[in-house]
């Protein structure tokens, strides 16, 4: 940071692991594909499946997608965070290059579902930000998994389940956020990244600053 003035380098801090999580068809998805968009500070960990790619769905960017032998191998050989079975198939974070870009400042986001976030929390709690998104109603949630168009009916009726099971999980997070407009919504996850950014223990950079300011 040759060129960088002292306040800039007083903005040196950890990065954050940002968790969203939700019931699908609550605009998850949306919101994260929003907030990948308009901040580049931050990046999506991709995780691991074992569930086949859905259409438009591409290796590498939205998952990596492995199967049964391949997980098994990299759970063998502690490849993951964390991992958790989610309708019937296996998906982990892989650790990757996570904990060293974390110090240098890169902020992650993780799309990962309770499970997930309870094991990522019981490591890190210093860096992690639980984010849970909830449906405005559970008839509009219906609404949203049946105009998706993408799943039969007994998978939306199983996703409907598991929506109210991951739902009474609401009290595991940090903030919880109601998705009754997505423009609105995404506005609210902004600023909670915003303030978590600031938070002091965060601001590594600050230490020498504030004693030139002192001195
Ligand atoms: P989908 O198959 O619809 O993409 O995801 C199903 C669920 O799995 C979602 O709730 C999503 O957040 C969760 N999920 C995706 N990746 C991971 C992961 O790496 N770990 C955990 N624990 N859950 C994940």
């Amino acid at each position: 940071m040759a060129d960088s003035t002292p306040a800039q380098e007083a903005l040196a801090r950890r990065g954050l692991m940002f968790i969203l999580s939700s019931p699908s068809g609550a605009g998850k998805t949306t919101i994260s594909r929003m907030l990948l968009e308009a901040d580049n500070e931050i990046r999506l960990s991709v995780s691991v499946t074992t569930r086949p790619p859905r259409p438009g769905e591409k290796d590498g960017v939205h998952y990596y997608f492995v199967d049964d032998a391949e997980f098994d191998r990299m759970v063998d050989e502690d490849d993951f965070y964390e991992w958790a079975t989610v309708f019937g198939h296996r998906y982990g974070t892989p650790k990757g290059r996570i904990r060293a870009a974390l110090k240098d400042g890169q902020d992650f986001l993780f799309d990962i579902d309770w499970q997930g976030t309870q094991q990522l929390y019981q490591k890190d709690q210093q860096d992690v930000v639980r984010v849970f998104i909830l449906p405005p109603s559970i008839d509009e949630l219906r609404r949203r998994l049946e105009a998706r168009g993408q799943d039969e009916k007994q998978v939306i009726d199983a996703r409907m389940e598991r929506a109210r099971a991951e739902i009474s999980h609401w009290d595991a997070y940090d903030y919880v956020v109601i998705n009754e407009n997505v423009n609105a919504c995404f506005a609210k996850v902004r600023e909670i990244l915003d303030a978590e950014r600031m938070k002091r223990q965060r601001q590594t950079g600050l230490i020498p600053f504030v004693r030139e300011l002192m001195s």
